[in-house]
């Protein structure tokens, strides 16, 4: 009997260890993880660029409270502000933290600017920003919020895709759209680059802020460093986490001057976010995510992956209903119930894990080997073939 609480449907299986692409079972068996943590391990397991870091760091300083300065912090948010977008950073340690202070920080700019009512925030029905209080509520699902009333007020919400309902959701109590760039528990669905384009230009012309969710797109998953630079388009406020710590517990917050001259001295805090041992960490992913090339790999890699996955939907067009996604976000959608298909990848040594509308989320780690893509893809068609 588990000591642990009911919350998770975890499958009977655990690990000893890992290696780059591929997880060690307990029971001796090796499997190929397109998994990863849930696009988490960025750089795959155990890179040895990730353990030196760590370790190095390990024995010099682990945590300082946030009351002093940490250089390591200042380098990584350096380094975040000059490829991006961004001007500030604040450091969180997840997901949700990251969403839930993107909330914090669109509502205290309006409030530092005289606005205060302007404090709705309008987000896309059944999407995913974490499991706070107020994330769920964000999400507009009715199974994640269901049972944990009082309702956390300040959230309205549209259909993907609806733009007309998109526009008429905005009233002068909104101040920020928050969206993911590419749903990732709802089913990998993209928001075309015309769209990203057109609700930055709605959000000037309405005056409000646009908040991008790259908590699990972001970080060179989708073959960009973010998955909105084909758009061209700056947001203002940008939560990461999942593939920045790469396998660490790490989030932030990214922003723009405007914004961030809302988070004045004492408006928001975390004990742990941005101690020197995550920080390091954040750097040592960096160091491989910036390195000439990694991302041109990423996007030459995931194409070859996607143009594979094509075919096998074309041999098999009463299974596959249609291969979602951008880089190394892929989604598989089914026709019908994923769960078996799942179980059958993992029969034959290939860890996938669901989303919603029947979709097969494919993660690899961005520094998948095409050999390894080929083992995949050999997996998959071969539990197509025998489907039924
Ligand atoms: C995973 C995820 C979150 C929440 O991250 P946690 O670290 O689980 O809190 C938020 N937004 C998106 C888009 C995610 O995929």
């Amino acid at each position: 009997m588990s000591s642990l609480a009911k919350n998770y449907n975890r499958k009977k299986i655990s690990f000893t260890k890992g290696n780059g692409s591929f997880l060690y079972s307990t029971n001796g068996k090796k499997y190929l993880d397109f998994v990863q943590g849930i696009a988490v391990n960025s750089l795959g397991h155990a890179n040895p660029h990730l353990i030196k870091a760590i370790n190095k760091q390990a024995k010099k300083l682990w945590h300082v409270s946030n009351a002093f300065i940490i250089p390591e912090g200042e380098k990584l948010a350096r380094r975040l502000t000059q490829k991006t977008f961004a001007d500030s950073v604040i450091f969180q340690n997840s997901g949700a933290e990251a969403t839930e202070a993107a909330i914090k920080v669109a509502r205290r700019y309006f409030y530092s600017v005289g606005q205060p009512k302007k404090n709705r925030i309008l987000c896309v029905k059944n999407s995913f920003h974490g499991r706070t209080l107020a994330t769920i509520y964000a999400s507009g699902s009715k199974k994640m919020t269901e049972g944990f009333g009082p309702k956390v007020d300040g959230f309205d919400h549209f259909q993907f895709g609806d733009h007309k309902a998109l526009k008429k959701s905005i009233t002068n109590r909104t101040a920020a759209i928050m969206v993911e760039t590419i749903m990732g528990e709802g089913g990998i669905k993209v928001i075309p680059d015309w769209c990203l384009k057109e609700m930055r230009k709605i959000c000037n012309q309405r005056k409000i802020l646009l908040i991008l969710d790259e908590v699990q797109c972001g970080i060179g998953r989708s073959g960009n460093f973010f998955a909105f630079e084909n758009s061209k388009i700056k947001p203002d406020i940008v939560p990461i986490a999942k593939g920045i710590g790469g396998g660490f517990p790490l989030g932030a917050v990214l922003m723009n001057k405007k914004v961030a001259s809302g988070m004045t001295a004492g408006t928001h805090g975390s004990t742990f976010g941005g101690n020197p041992l995550a920080m390091s960490v954040g750097n040592a992913v960096l160091d491989q995510i910036f390195k000439k090339g990694f991302l041109k790999n990423v996007q030459i890699l995931s194409k070859y992956l996607h143009s594979e996955l094509n075919k096998i939907k074309k041999e098999f067009p009463k299974i596959i209903k249609e291969v979602r996604g951008v880089g190394f976000l892929i989604g598989l959608q089914l026709f019908t119930d994923q769960k078996k298909f799942i179980q059958k990848l993992m029969d034959n040594h290939l860890l996938t894990i669901r989303a919603a509308e029947n979709v097969v989320r494919i993660l690899p780690p961005l520094t998948v080997k095409k050999k390894e893509i080929d083992l995949s893809i050999k997996i998959i068609r071969k539990v197509c073939s025998n489907y039924k």
